[in-house]
């Protein structure tokens, strides 16, 4: 007998029927014996649809009151499951995020995890029931106001709960069966990858796969959650993200980590008889960036750090940064950066307040840009990956205008309308096209 815990997203619980078929399925795992925690999110696109509401009603939504809205879509959600739960004779209790103590800062919209606190949660538990949880909220530590925690929380709820109540496994249920080499909506012949380390993942994850939200990856790392993403519409086994050095069954206790699905070509370097891994993990695109451009900047010294200070200042993070070569004759240069497009508006407000301090001629902002990133931990020790990006992108009739690396990662950022063509390119490129069925997307709008 394991403890589970079981993150339904809401392409999953999209309407009655979905409800239905997700309580059969978590009635399934308790009838095997095993302890369950259900995290859901809200159903289908009404996270969504709320926020177009709210912004129907007011240009600049509070972001105290933005939260408390969006937390009502998961509270319909985990309570309909319950009951959906309780109907097939399994005894089932749901949980705002406040009542199964997920304690967050206080950064509405974008609020942590500091500590998790799942005594009701347990008391269920004991008591032979399915807890179902609220995903994507909590509350602040002293004043209890009710938080959201960004985008895709609930995978982040989901880690956080099984990393509190020691979980043998956080299964992510979702509309694919697994964690692809691209996003299936724009490349069929997308392979799905059996086991992935958390490094990779965060680079996959952090470069716009949003199968797994990358703070949900952060945390199953720092407290070495194993997750098991597969799909909630098959029974396929899906994808496993744990450390690189070991390989988890997913159901079964946490001592017997290390047997089951060990094998050779799974290990990797740091394990037993390894055999190489592929160099490539596979091709992530990213559709919710901008990109400002701060024209005519002076070039001396300190001019970039005030410009980064100030859009910091602002609570805006950025990714790439790119520094023209500045002209002999006028001494000045370009700043290009992205950001995500959500804080366009706060980071152009933030620069044009000190345009004169800094002194730069003008700024231009364009939000259609799309960032694709190649990904795999065996580049650190292949040459020639880049080159052969470039070559894929440049046959494809692709223009590169930002490039970035890390040790596992190159991105490069192109026109919006070219980036699904440049993704295919590149999966291709890299033989990372499947010779199988093609993916399946059971469900979900993609939005
Ligand atoms: P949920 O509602 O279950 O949280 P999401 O829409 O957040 O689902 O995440 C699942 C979606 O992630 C898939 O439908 C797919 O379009 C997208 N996706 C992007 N990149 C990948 C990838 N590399 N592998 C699998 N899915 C991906
Ligand atoms: N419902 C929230 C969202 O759409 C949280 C989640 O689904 O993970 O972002
Ligand atoms: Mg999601």
């Amino acid at each position: 007998m394991a403890l589970i815990v079981q993150k339904y997203g809401g392409s999953s619980v999209a309407d009655a029927a979905s409800i239905k078929r997700v309580a059969k399925r978590i009635a399934e795992s308790k009838r095997a014996g095993h302890d369950v925690v259900v995290v859901v999110s809200a159903m289908g696109d009404t996270t969504d649809e709320l926020i177009d509401l709210a912004n129907e009603v007011s240009p600049m939504p509070p972001s105290r009151e933005m939260d408390i809205l969006l937390t009502a879509g998961e509270r319909i959600s985990m309570s309909l499951l319950a009951m959906a739960i309780a109907n097939l004779g399994i005894q089932a209790q749901s949980f705002t995020g406040q009542q199964a103590g997920v304690i967050t800062d206080s950064a509405h919209g974008k609020a942590r995890i500091i500590d998790v606190t799942p005594s009701r949660i347990r008391n269920a538990i004991a008591q032979d029931a399915v807890a179902i949880v609220a995903g994507f909220q909590g509350v602040t530590q002293y004043t209890n106001d009710v938080t959201t925690l960004g985008r895709g929380g609930s995978d982040t709820t989901a880690v956080a709960l099984a990393a509190a109540l020691m979980a043998d496994v956080c299964e992510i249920y979702t509309d694919v069966d697994g964690v692809f080499t691209a996003d299936p909506r724009i490349v069929p012949t997308a392979r799905k990858i059996d086991r992935i380390s958390y490094d990779e993942m965060l680079e996959m994850a952090a470069s716009g796969a949003k199968v797994l939200v990358l703070r949900c990856v952060e945390y199953a790392r720092r407290y070495d959650v194993p997750i098991h993403v597969r799909s909630s519409f098959s029974g396929r086994q899906g994808t496993l993200v744990t450390s690189a050095a070991t390989a988890v069954d997913p159901t079964a206790p946490r001592s017997a980590t290390g047997s089951g699905q060990h094998t050779d070509q799974q290990s990797d370097e740091q394990g037993e008889g390894a055999v190489e891994q592929p160099i490539i993990s596979g091709v992530a695109h990213d559709r919710s960036e901008a990109k400002i451009t701060v024209v005519g900047v002076p070039d001396v010294p300190g001019k970039a750090a005030r410009i980064f200070e100030v859009v910091a200042g602002a609570g805006v993070n950025i990714d790439m940064i790119v520094q023209n070569v500045s002209a002999a004759s006028t001494g000045l240069t370009d700043i290009s950066f992205t950001l995500p497009a959500t804080d366009g508006q706060v980071g152009i407000a933030a620069l044009t307040a000190v345009q004169g301090d800094i002194g730069f001629e003008s700024l231009q902002y364009d939000d259609t840009i799309g960032k694709l990133s190649l990904v795999g931990a065996g580049m650190r020790s292949h040459p020639g990956v880049s080159a052969k990006l470039f070559a894929a992108l440049s046959t494809a009739g692709i223009n590169i205008e930002m490039i970035s690396t890390s040790e596992i990662r190159i991105s490069v950022v192109t026109r919006a309308d070219h980036l699904d063509d440049a993704v295919r390119a590149v999966h291709t490129a890299f033989e990372l096209d499947s010779t199988e069925d093609e993916a399946v997307v059971y469900g979900g709008t993609g939005r």
